[in-house]
């Protein structure tokens, strides 16, 4: 069973941190439908029979495009693929970019799970970082997705943001729960280059809190929520219980999932091997190839069984949960800490394993903070001391 992605490359504009793949919507959204529409025919012919227990329509901003476009994507989808009557099928929205009636027109089409980008309650701190819309544009659009049916709904949240300070971070926290929304990512502000946001705060026009701020806001922010009933499933997501975000597991188990749009990554199957591919990012490019009938693949490569491996310890250990040592002996044929021994042990003395449940390799909070340096100690792990084993 696989997940499906849609990528929608468009936003109003671009905020000022952002290094995602999106551009400001132009002419080309009339045609981007009919591109996505001729990308699933393609695909379906090449993975027929794939059945599908998650589908994400993420961005950008998905619900910029008319909402008949999008209903018209998820149809095909499941016209070409297996989609389980349970599907968990999510969009994402911005405030300001949809109203009433196109969120019942997605809800009556089977979507089921809106994600919904605020970052901040207070609109000081949503102008310094460009977003376009208010905290009452945010609240309008949460209250019209309510009364369109969406009762699963996440919130995003970021923290580490110019001129946010801890109160900002908590209240907005509070505020954002008192909804009852069932899930909330909280993510830190990454300051990425080429951004405005970089290029001004490498010009001292502006700052950011510092790195010690940020941590304390962090684990703050991270006591709140589990106070307020959102357990911590991974390193940025909470949720209420039973109401982690399932495609997103997919991609956190490691398993495979199909991408579609302009610049979406691919992880499948083919012909008994792993295989990781990425479309065209730029749209003409991405156009051009599916009106030669071609599938829009920018680069394909191939992930050898150490690489996999590595990938499955890499992001199972985001979750709180862990990898799952039997469901990794399963499908590699070893034990994850015999395989990983060196980078364990290490980690060991550090006291950076949770033993709370020996059928995991789990992390503590602790751990959970360092996990880059973790991870460089398993990356050390050599493919050909794996090959003498
Ligand atoms: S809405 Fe999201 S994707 Fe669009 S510019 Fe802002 S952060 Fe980037």
């Amino acid at each position: 069973m696989i997940g499906v992605y849609v990528h929608i490359p468009y936003c109003i504009r671009k905020c000022r941190y952002c290094d995602f793949c999106s551009i400001p919507i132009d002419e080309t959204a009339g045609r981007y439908r009919s591109a996505v529409l001729k990308e699933i025919a393609l695909s379906a012919d090449k993975y027929p029979g794939e059945r599908v227990k998650s589908v994400f329509f993420g961005g950008g901003t998905p619900t910029i495009l008319p909402a008949e476009d999008l209903c018209a994507i998820l149809d095909a989808i499941r016209t070409a693929f297996p989609v389980e009557p349970d599907a968990e099928i999510s969009i994402e929205c911005n405030p300001k970019t949809i109203g009433f009636d196109g969120l019942k027109r997605l809800r009556s089409a089977g979507f089921n799970r809106l994600s919904i980008g605020l970052q901040a309650t207070q609109d000081r701190l949503l102008r310094r970082i460009g977003r376009v819309h208010t905290y009452e544009e945010f609240l309008a659009t949460y209250q019209a997705a309510r009364d369109a049916g969406f009762t699963n709904i996440n919130v995003d949240l970021m923290h580490g943001l110019p001129g946010q300070g801890q109160d900002d971070y908590l209240d907005a926290i509070r505020a954002v729960a008192s909804l009852e929304p069932t899930h909330i990512s909280a993510y830190s502000l990454i300051l990425e280059e080429g951004t405005p946001l970089y290029d001004d705060v490498t010009h001292g026009h502006e700052t950011l809190p510092d790195e010690d701020a940020v941590a304390d806001m962090e684990d703050a922010g991270m006591d709140l929520l589990e106070a307020l009933g959102y357990h911590r499933y991974e390193v940025s997501n909470f949720a209420k219980s039973g109401y982690e975000c399932r495609h997103n597991l997919v991609y956190w188990h490691n398993e495979p999932y199909l991408g579609l749009g302009a610049a979406a990554h691919s992880s499948m199957i083919e012909d008994g091997f792993w295989v990781r591919f990425s479309n065209e990012s730029s749209i003409p490019a991405y156009f051009k190839k599916l009106e030669k009938d071609r599938l829009p693949r920018a680069e394909r490569i191939l992930i050898n069984t150490f690489e996999q491996m590595f990938e499955s310890v890499m992001l199972g250990l985001r979750l709180t949960k862990g990898v799952d040592r039997k469901a990794f002996f399963d499908r590699y044929g070893c034990d994850v800490i015999e395989t990983y021994k060196e980078a364990y042990d290490k980690n060991e003395r550090y006291g950076f394993w949770d033993h709370s449940d020996p059928a995991c390799l789990r992390l503590t909070r602790a751990g959970m903070d360092r996990l880059d340096a973790v991870l460089r100690d398993f990356r050390e792990r050599r493919w050909i001391d794996f090959l003498r084993r």
